[in-house]
């Protein structure tokens, strides 16, 4: 009504209310067409609206009624065409007495409902009708939308701390990886920095498998294509997989999940109820064909590293197992400062038929899941209706970053439809062949998935025990540096990733340098420090510490490593 208001020629097409807002696309032809300056105007005009308190009203019509009401506009007529076609029932709503739109409806009772400054024109871009490139360019006008001031601002400081902190510019400023024309998109290369916190952080979940009874296997990247076959993972994702063909034209792949392989470590001897649950537990690769314009930074890639594990157990021991997850993601995450909510994925009651595997075990792994759920966080949880996995039930873990956005990060999942379709049995107490259950559950999810979203929630500001580099001798002149490198070595020799910063360069450009880097510590070294064997550390955070002696440092050190601080 504001663009109306402003351009009485513009023609508006269709305006759909999107996650955080709306837009509009509006042809404008020839004439004067709004840019972003124009905001503030069109603006005051929605407030000027708004303040009029206008009742919004619905009629239904005919298509013919409605045709003749957009007789100047060719895309309303298109929309009400195949309203008719799929004999949808057309309805125009009215905002005060002058202004109308074809709209499916779902209003307040007037404009005077909406709280000023509730909402905010965000941005402006071009648009296809109906998105097909053969049509006409229209004009995009995107608005944010909240119920309240509050809301909106809270988004909007939000989305201006998100843009600081992007991993895609954090990981090349911070070095941690980097793309390749002649590798590919989606296909990251990892520096040494960055495959230093990766390495890291899968030791630590390995650490907190290894204390659950999990064990270590390895798996080959490629298999022949009958084992997809057989589980059943060629008929459906044949599409994004990479396949091979041999010298001597076999059809390999490359694996896009690990869980048929170790399966197949299960599968090679007999095993008896007394030898279950078995935990096989690998860090690797999986590679997935996705589309290239769905790849983004590290949040979309072709190989993805997964932390997998697979726990092979009766449908009796899913509760303790599942718990044993849950412990390690719990650990986990706390120790980043995520704060994690559960959603129990479970079958949609009403579509049983969506759903592979017999109705009594479904019911075994539910009731298990939501025993567990309850005696773990209580009230705080998800109900996922409908989110279960067509081959079994899971949790999906949820988590908090740290400037509020949610992301979903672990997830602990049963499947009753592999071990039948790769026949997995063992023997139970009554010597009878029975088939056991699986569970899939990666904490980080995948490395590249989890790296993005961490370099965000600490603004690359990586907790000590992670940092690439964790101090940085800084020498202030070339006589201080014969000391210098002797605090290196003593440093190194106790497993501190060090650097000397001996460049010809003043301390506050080595200073600099160390802040640009998000590197967490480094040592001043000059004449009073080389005279009393210290060093004058300082913070990125906290600032200057002091002088001190380079054992309280070590100890200082290797005290907030240890610790995960
Ligand atoms: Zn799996």
């Amino acid at each position: 009504m504001a663009v109306k208001h402003h351009y009485p020629h513009a023609v508006p097409t269709l305006g759909p209310a999107i996650e955080h807002g709306f837009y509009y696309d509006i042809d404008f032809g020839n004439a004067g067409k709004p840019s972003a300056e124009d905001f503030p105007k069109l603006e005051a005009t929605m407030h000027e609206i708004i303040s009029q308190a206008l009742p919004f009203h619905h009629e239904e019509v005919t298509a013919d009624q409605a045709r003749a009401l957009f007789e100047m506009n060719p895309y309303k007529r298109e929309l009400i065409d195949n309203l008719e076609k799929e004999g949808k029932t057309i309805t125009i709503y009215y905002t005060g007495d002058t202004f109308f739109d074809l709209c499916g409806g779902g209003h307040t009772d007037t404009t005077g409902d909406i709280a000023p400054g509730s909402f905010k024109l965000d941005k402006i871009a071009g648009a296809y009708w109906r998105g097909d490139e053969k049509n006409a360019m229209l004009t995009r006008i995107y608005g944010l939308a909240f119920d309240t001031k509050e809301e909106l601002d809270a988004y909007i400081t939000q989305q201006e701390e998100a843009k600081k902190r992007d991993h895609r510019i954090l990981g090349k400023q911070l070095k941690l990886f980097t793309f390749s024309e002649l590798v590919g998109p989606g296909l990251p290369l990892w520096t040494p920095r960055g495959t230093l916190i990766r390495e890291a952080l899968n030791d630590y979940v390995w650490s907190l498998r290894k204390q659950q009874g999990y064990q270590r296997v390895t798996i080959p990247h490629i298999t022949k294509s009958d084992l997809y076959i057989k589980s059943g993972h060629w008929a459906k994702y044949a599409e994004d997989l990479f396949k091979i063909e041999t010298r001597d034209k076999h059809l390999f792949a490359m694996k896009p999940m690990n869980c048929p392989h170790h399966a197949q470590i299960y599968a090679s001897e007999l095993r008896s109820y007394k030898e279950l649950p078995l935990r096989f537990s690998e860090t690797t690769m999986v590679y997935r064909d996705e589309q290239s314009g769905e790849l983004s930074g590290l949040a979309r890639v072709l190989s993805i590293t997964q932390d997998d594990a697979h726990v092979f157990c009766r449908e009796s021991q899913l509760e303790e197992e599942m718990g044993r997850v849950w412990q390690i993601i719990e650990t986990f995450y706390g120790t980043f400062g995520f704060s994690l909510t559960p959603r129990f994925s479970r079958r949609d009651p009403n579509a049983p038929e969506k759903y592979m595997g017999g109705d009594e075990g479904w019911t075994k792994a539910e009731t298990a899941i939501k025993n567990l759920i309850h005696a773990k966080s209580a009230d705080n949880w998800i109900d996922g209706e409908g989110e279960a996995a067509f081959y079994g039930p899971k949790i999906d873990f949820m988590a908090k970053d740290s400037i509020g956005r949610t992301w979903q990060v672990a997830t602990i999942q049963v499947d009753f439809v592999q071990p039948t379709n790769l026949e997995l049995e063992y023997v139970s107490e009554e010597g009878k062949r029975e088939r056991p259950v699986m569970i899939h559950c990666a904490v980080m999810g995948s490395i590249e998935r989890f790296m993005s979203t961490f370099i965000e929630h600490t603004g690359g500001n990586f907790p000590l025990w992670l940092s690439p580099t964790q101090i940085s001798i800084l020498p202030i002149a070339d006589a201080h540096k014969a000391y210098a490198v002797s605090i290196k070595n003593t440093l190194s020799e106790k497993d501190i990733r060090v650097e000397l910063d001996d460049a010809k360069e003043g301390l506050g450009k080595k200073i600099r340098n160390a802040r640009e880097m998000k590197t967490p510590y480094w040592a001043v070294i000059g004449d009073a420090e080389v005279a009393n064997g210290t060093v004058t550390l300082e913070h990125r955070t906290e600032g200057k510490i002091g002088e001190m002696k380079v054992d309280d440092l070590i100890t200082r050190l290797t005290n907030e490593i240890k610790e995960k601080k």
